[in-house]
């Protein structure tokens, strides 16, 4: 038997199977075995998303029944416990941060793309991605923002701000030190 073909996951050369006809991805280690079934059952998982919603709602429905069961398990499974914790950190993170984005938005809205303008223009790294990605979530995250502040003006206008919601020209930000406020005189 030749080895003929690479392990899709440690790349060492294998003899696959006869029987596979070919379409063995893995070799026989344990542990590629295991990565490849768990990356199988996440495929089929994303085929059939009606399958995850409703085996969520019977996991919940009998989990009620035995309020002991998650104590249980979190007991004999601290791996999940850690996962799980570090998981709800990361989140908590994330929210804060987002929070932090629309108070700095909402007091400034035109110093807040100051400062991306400022880390485009001073990032010796802006060809790398994370850069990148730091200055277009700051810029969606702008953008819903005022789509929110705007149905807010359109219900409430005694308590409208005083961004006139005009568009931003990036070029003028670092000469304009505030909106102009609208004038109308007619
Ligand atoms: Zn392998």
């Amino acid at each position: 038997m030749k080895l003929t073909r690479r392990c899709l996951y440690c790349n060492c050369l294998f003899t696959p199977n006869p029987r596979t006809n070919g379409l063995q991805k893995a070799c026989s280690k344990p542990a590629c075995l295991k990565a490849r079934r768990s990356d199988a059952y996440k495929a089929w998982r994303s085929r059939n998303p009606h399958y995850s919603q409703s085996r969520n709602g019977k996991i919940l429905r009998w989990t009620s029944k035995q309020p002991s069961y998650w104590k249980k398990y979190r007991r004999s499974h601290p791996e999940y416990v850690r996962k799980n914790r570090l998981r709800s950190l990361e989140r908590y993170e994330e929210k804060k941060a987002f929070f932090a984005k629309q108070v700095a938005i909402k007091s400034d809205p035109i110093g807040f793309l100051n400062t991306i303008r400022q880390k485009m223009a001073h990032s010796p790294h802006f060809a790398k991605r994370n850069a990148i990605k730091d200055v277009l979530d700051g810029i969606l995250t702008y953008l819903l923002f005022k789509e929110t502040l705007h149905n807010e003006t359109l219900s409430t206008p005694q308590t409208s701000p005083r961004y006139d919601g005009s568009p931003v020209v990036l070029s003028e930000l670092g000469r304009k030190a505030a909106p102009s406020p609208v004038k109308k005189t007619q």
